[in-house]
């Protein structure tokens, strides 16, 4: 865990702060190992507090043997007297997550403590590091994508005309608890025919039938690590524009996994898969990015898509998931996680991929 604090620290300076106020859960967890629903830290570059209530005292001194634990109630004027305690004058807060109402009782907090305080917005500060995962977290996150390939390739099989998206959805999620996850990273998407080229839809009581792409989108949850994986199936024997489609996306998603090197920026990933969609005349059917980081939450960095300027470095986690969606008929998705590697992008996800 120091090795983490050594690391946040180093980007103080940057950023002009002597300490930051972490408030995000994924970036409390990730920090402190701390799993409890509520609490802030307080990292200086000399002390590090994680301040919780009653409820998580003897939980968080178990899992953030690093921090000094300090019980809080629910008034804020704990953060002026810490502040003071550890001679910070001028803490960066999480700009992205920190409610306006929180942070303007934490600045009458301060003022009112009479102390000298300056609290400075920014943005990414513990997101930049979870961007490159440590071995210790490519296991766990491998072991999230095991349980959603296994779960799919169970499932995938089993579906049959008549039987509802939710249904699918159950047994996927069922499927995932019985193999170790803790639940579902996010909610099951089942997306029969037309319902598979709406970007909104998870799983409602739609009836699957033949002659339906149907898109399956899941993951799971392990020890805090999300998985992502797509699939798409078809029901009954797949017919020509189905293969046509599945084959450009397959086309694409293989090109982007083979080609896509470590120092590319996420815009450059993202152009090998669309420029091959684009080729193949449905540019505008790939209506979303190639893919996202991810790790402690389903979406985080880097980005991967046409507007994401930063790079791919060895160590983060990664979707492949190109789509064409033709509203009326469908959609096909293919989505894979990876992790780049040595420079190249290694496949972490398993689950049978159709050959049509
Ligand atoms: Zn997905
Ligand atoms: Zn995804």
């Amino acid at each position: 865990m120091s090795e983490k604090l050594d690391k946040l620290r180093a980007t103080f300076d940057a950023r002009e702060i002597e300490a930051l106020l972490v408030s995000a859960p994924e970036n409390r967890r990730y920090m402190s190992g701390f799993t409890g629903s509520a609490g802030y830290l307080l990292i200086s570059r000399k002390d590090a507090v994680l301040a919780t209530d009653f409820r998580y005292i003897e939980q968080s001194q178990q899992q953030a043997p690093d921090f000094s634990i300090e019980r809080i109630a629910g008034s804020l004027t704990w953060l002026p007297d810490k502040m003071s305690d550890m001679g910070v004058r001028t803490v960066g807060f999480e700009s992205d997550h920190l409610t306006v109402a929180i942070h303007s009782k934490m600045t009458k907090a301060l003022e009112e403590g009479g102390r000298e305080a300056t609290m400075v917005a920014t943005t990414g500060v513990v997101e930049e590091l979870r961007a490159v995962k440590t071995p210790k977290e490519i296991e766990l996150i491998t072991r999230a994508v095991e349980i959603a390939d296994a779960a799919m390739d169970r499932v995938g099989p089993t579906i049959e005309p008549g039987m509802t998206e939710e249904q699918v959805a159950w047994e996927l999620e069922k499927t995932m608890r019985e193999l170790g996850a803790e639940g579902p990273s996010f909610d099951t998407i089942v997306g029969a025919g037309p319902n598979g080229a709406l970007p909104h839809h998870r799983a409602d009581g739609t009836v699957i039938k033949a002659g339906d792409p149907v898109v399956i989108d899941m993951g799971a949850r392990y020890q805090g690590y999300c998985s992502d994986l797509t699939r798409t199936v078809f029901i009954g024997e797949a017919d020509d524009t189905f293969r046509r489609i599945y084959n450009t996306v397959l086309r694409a998603q293989l090109e982007a996994e083979a080609r896509v090197t470590a120092g590319m920026t996420g815009k450059e990933t993202d152009a090998i898969a669309r420029d091959v969609i684009v080729e193949a005349g449905h540019g505008d059917d790939f209506g979303h990015s190639l893919g996202h980081g991810i790790g402690l939450a389903v979406h985080e960095s880097p980005g991967v898509g046409p507007n994401s300027d930063g790079t791919i470095e060895d160590g983060m986690v990664f979707t492949v998931e190109p789509g064409i969606y033709l509203p009326g008929w469908g959609g096909v998705r293919i989505e894979d996680m990876a992790v780049m590697e040595n420079g190249r992008a290694r496949v972490l996800s398993r689950a049978r991929k159709l050959e049509v």
